[in-house]
């Protein structure tokens, strides 16, 4: 049977961006095709309720993992503290990849959600995680980014 992989929704085109755009990303989607896999496509703000278009949103305090350890902050660009709101994107999307028996992710690289590897903070681009990819990661999924395709 054909495995399932848990996929950041703007990479496969859809229009889930906080700016109503899509991150499409052809490399994915061939990666995708050619390995049978079945991708489950998920926008963990979508999931946690957040609007589209929506504001921008970064970490003020620590990044992904220090929001699931408490102590991480993340502001909308009106200063909301909208953390909450991505810890339950985390949740919710955790529970998506169980239910679907993911093993796998490929998310969206720089993203407070799905960065897997550096996200912004306060303007800078600093090494971390978004909250989703933490929550994935700690419960033992692979994850990967678009940018570990772009130059195969
Ligand atoms: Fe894409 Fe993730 Fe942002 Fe949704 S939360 S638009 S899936 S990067």
């Amino acid at each position: 049977m054909a495995e399932t992989i848990f996929v950041s929704s703007c990479l496969l085109g859809l229009p889930t961006r906080y700016d109503g755009t899509d991150n499409i990303c052809p490399e994915v989607i061939a990666y995708l095709q050619q390995n049978n896999l079945i991708p489950i496509p998920v926008c963990p703000e979508q999931l946690a309720g957040l609007p589209t278009p929506r504001l921008k949103c970064w970490f003020r305090q620590g990044t992904g993992k220090d929001v699931l350890d408490g102590c991480g902050i993340i502001c909308d660009e009106e200063a909301k503290d909208v953390t909450g709101a991505f810890a339950a994107a985390a949740e919710d999307s955790l529970k998506i990849a169980e239910l679907t028996g993911c093993k796998k992710a490929i998310l969206k690289q720089r993203s407070p959600s799905c960065g897997s590897a550096r996200v912004h903070q306060n303007g800078q681009l600093v090494t971390g995680m978004g909250v989703t990819a933490a929550k994935l990661v700690a419960a033992g999924i692979e994850v990967l980014s678009e940018e570990d395709f772009a130059a195969k």
